[in-house]
């Protein structure tokens, strides 16, 4: 423990996945003393030997049932695809009076594919920092990725309050503002905020990448014209984004055909001229972004990329910044 606390707020955390957002809980963690022993958890050697290296953990495991053994907070930290299984693994050996968390970008899937494994004796408290980079792996991640941004917890009805506030305060201790919502309002959100504005990157740079080559050549030495920031979005782990849209397909598809319908007025007004269509649609994006910086929520700050601290990307999440 780095934060020379004597009562730290957990015993032992229990962090399965050390990819960028295990590893930057596990760094802030250990930072603000908010644990006795941080434990760490990946499939891969080289995975759990860098985690140990940066000193992101005191211990790590291959297995995450003796990873979980003896915790008192285990928060799932890979992508959705893995928690069924890491859910039915971890099962037998939850402690009593335990919280089990995550940090997925969607909260529906995790109760139906975690919940069915938690034992009465757990607290299960799904959760979804909004905070993310681009980037992936233990290497990725930072003490300061939490700070100012929002955790959302999303506790299924009759949580234990106690639980859920001793969870709170471990994001607010790394920095984060909490927000209680319940699940499918997150998705709902999420889907307009994080996984359209991914989806749209994805298929922007897509576009381009299908051009002949010689056009291909120009969109990349010309990228500062808007495209840089779809590409920095689009470059986001494909396999979270595969399990985030087949996790929150409903959600997605709805606020899609929304899109749909909303690009096609625009799309006429351009074909007719109607000049004030367009100007007044984008007066209206203009006050939208004016109450994002408001929010503080404009720029992702990783300390070792200032420059991209003011990026004015569209909505991030790998969820945002752009993080999940
Ligand atoms: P990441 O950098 O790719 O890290 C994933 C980690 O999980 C790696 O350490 C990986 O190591 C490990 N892992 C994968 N499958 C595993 C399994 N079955 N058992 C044990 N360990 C396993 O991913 P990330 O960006 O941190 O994202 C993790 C989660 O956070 C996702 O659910 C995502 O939705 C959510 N999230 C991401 C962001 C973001 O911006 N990135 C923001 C908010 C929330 P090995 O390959 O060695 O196993």
């Amino acid at each position: 423990m780095t934060g020379g606390h004597s009562n730290p707020l957990f015993e032992r955390v229990c962090l399965i996945g050390i990819g960028l957002i295990g590893s930057s809980l596990g760094r802030a963690i250990k930072r603000h003393g908010l644990a006795r022993k941080v434990v760490g958890c990946a499939r891969r050697a080289e995975t759990r030997q860098a985690a140990l290296d940066l000193g992101v953990c005191d211990t790590v495991h291959a297995d995450p049932a003796e990873a979980a053994a003896g915790s008192d907070l285990v928060v799932l930290c890979t992508p959705l695809s893995g928690y069924p299984e890491i859910a039915e693994r971890i099962s037998g050996s939850l402690r009593r009076e335990s919280i089990l968390s995550d940090v997925g970008s969607v909260k529906q899937a995790v109760i139906r594919d975690v919940g069915p494994f938690v034992p009465d004796h757990v607290h299960f408290i799904p959760g979804h920092p909004i905070a993310g980079t681009e980037k992936s792996g233990p290497e990725a991640g930072f003490a300061e990725l939490f700070e100012d941004r929002w955790a959302i917890l999303t506790p299924p009805p009759g949580t234990d309050s106690h639980a859920v506030e001793r969870l709170s305060a471990l994001w607010r201790g790394v920095g984060a503002m909490v927000e209680i919502m319940d699940a499918r309002h997150h998705d709902r959100v999420l889907a307009m905020t994080s996984h359209l504005p991914h989806l749209i990157a994805y298929t922007i740079v897509s576009t381009a990448a299908d051009l002949e080559t010689g056009e291909r050549q120009e969109v990349v030495k010309f990228s500062a014209g808007g495209f840089r920031d779809f590409t920095r979005i689009a470059a986001s782990d494909p396999v979270m984004w595969r399990d985030i849209f087949l996790n929150n397909r409903d959600a997605v598809l709805e606020v899609l055909q929304r899109f749909n319908e909303d690009i096609t007025a625009l799309q006429r007004a351009i074909r007719w001229g109607e000049g004030e269509v367009l100007e007044d649609r984008f007066r209206h994006t203009r006050e939208l972004r004016r109450g994002v910086i408001e929010a503080h929520q404009a720029g992702s700050f990783d300390p070792r990329e200032p420059e991209k601290a003011q990026t004015a990307a569209p909505v991030q999440d790998k969820t945002d910044p752009p993080e999940s």
